[in-house]
C-alpha cells in the first residue's frame, strides 16, 4: 500500500515546467516524472520542486513497464 506523494487533485493540474508536459509519480527516491521530457522533479517532505535546475533528468520516457 503506497501513499501518494502529492494529492491528486494537486497533481492533476500540475505540469511539467520544462515542457508543460504530464507529470506522474515516482515513489523511489519519491520524484514526480514527465512523461514528455523524462525529467524527474524531486519530493522534499512532500512538497514538489517544481525547478528545472533541481531537475533529474531520466530515460524514462523510453522505457517500458516490462522493459
Ligand atoms: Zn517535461
Amino acid at each position: 500500500m503506497t501513499e501518494p506523494l502529492v494529492s491528486p487533485d494537486l497533481l492533476s493540474i500540475m505540469q511539467c515546467p520544462a515542457c508543460t508536459g504530464e507529470l506522474s509519480e515516482r515513489a523511489d527516491p519519491p520524484a514526480l516524472v514527465c512523461a514528455d521530457c523524462g525529467r524527474a522533479y524531486p519530493v522534499r517532505e512532500g512538497i514538489p520542486v517544481m525547478l528545472i535546475e533541481e531537475a533529474e533528468e531520466t530515460d524514462s520516457r523510453q522505457r517500458t513497464a516490462d522493459s
